[in-house]
């Protein structure tokens, strides 16, 4: 009798004791982001109205550690699951996807390119769309917010690009190799989301701490792969490059003013109710 063997083909079955149906490859794409440090100082290019990089040290941003870590955990438990960090961003960003490695994806993409410079979100969404298509993908899972740009618009821009379904601002999930179960804590209540994939994630600070990389994890880094994509490698069309939206102004953020001292002679109580009351805040 002949049986199959593990990628489906058959064998004489004189070393097989079972049928094994082959294990279904999860592909999960983890999109980060190389952010300024949240602790150092973060300032505008007043010039250019871009987020002045130098102004402290690059860092992958903490929401997408926290993404990264989801995936990382599904994976620890789903043999056969595949994670693949993406990033967009200028020359820096290797040293941080190298820390995406260390904490256990198994491989990374950087893109860049000098014509790139500047991109906005709408250009941003797009080129990571064209990178998640061609890397192949179940489920991709993304911060709901950067701490720089703080645009909150990407992973429903990426899954429009893609026309795949979006379950955005998830607070907690439940997630298989074909749904995606999780929900999203508003003002008002709790909306539960549910969704078939292949999809698009994002999980907010509620998702639990990234794990820090072990000295392991670090070494195996080393000798992962880290492709770098240019505008050539994907299907963009940005010739030429253009952003989506066009800045109209660019200030510095006020200095915050001196605030009320009450000092209590008898009237600190009506004046602070009066403050609560002009502020609104009662
Ligand atoms: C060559 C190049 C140079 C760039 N230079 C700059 C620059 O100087 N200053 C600057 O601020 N931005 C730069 N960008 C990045 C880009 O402009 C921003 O990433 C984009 O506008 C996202 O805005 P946001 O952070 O408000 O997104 P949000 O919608 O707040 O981000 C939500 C989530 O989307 C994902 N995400 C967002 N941006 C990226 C990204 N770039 N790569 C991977 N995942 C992402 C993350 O998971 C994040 O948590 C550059 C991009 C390229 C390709």
């Amino acid at each position: 009798m002949k049986l199959p063997n593990w990628f489906g083909a058959e064998s004489s079955g004189e070393n097989c004791v079972a049928t094994v149906e082959k294990e279904k490859l999860m592909k999960i794409i983890v999109l980060v982001k190389e952010v300024p440090d949240t602790y150092g100082d973060r300032k505008l290019n007043l010039e250019t109205g871009l987020a002045d990089r130098d102004a402290s040290d690059r860092v992958l941003d903490e929401v997408g550690e926290r993404a990264l870590e989801a995936a990382l955990q599904f994976k620890d438990k789903t043999p056969g699951t595949e994670v693949t960090v993406i990033c967009a961003g200028p020359e820096s960003v290797p040293k941080s996807l190298r820390k995406a490695l260390a904490m256990g994806a198994d491989a990374a993409v950087h893109v860049c390119d000098g014509a790139l410079a500047g991109a906005d979100l709408g250009l941003t969404a797009e080129l990571l769309a064209a990178a998640a298509k061609k890397a192949g993908f179940d489920l991709i899972l993304t911060g709901n917010l950067s701490t720089d740009g703080a645009g909150g618009v990407i992973p429903a821009m990426v899954a429009e690009w893609l026309n795949a379904p979006h379950a955005t601002f998830l607070s907690a999930w439940t997630l298989t190799t074909d749904r995606v179960v999780g929900s999203r804590a508003t003002d008002g209540g709790v909306v539960a989301l549910e969704a078939p994939l292949p999809a698009v994630v994002s999980i907010t600070e509620a998702f639990p701490d990234p794990r820090m990389p072990s000295f392991k994890g670090l070494m195996a880094a080393k000798k992962k792969p880290l492709q770098t994509w240019t505008l050539s490698d994907l299907d963009v069309n940005a010739e030429p490059v253009v952003p989506r939206s066009i800045m109209t102004a660019i200030a510095e953020k006020p200095s915050r003013a001196a605030g009320i001292r009450v000092v209590d002679d008898g009237k600190a109580g009506t004046q602070l109710a009066q403050f609560l009351l002009e502020n609104r805040l009662v």
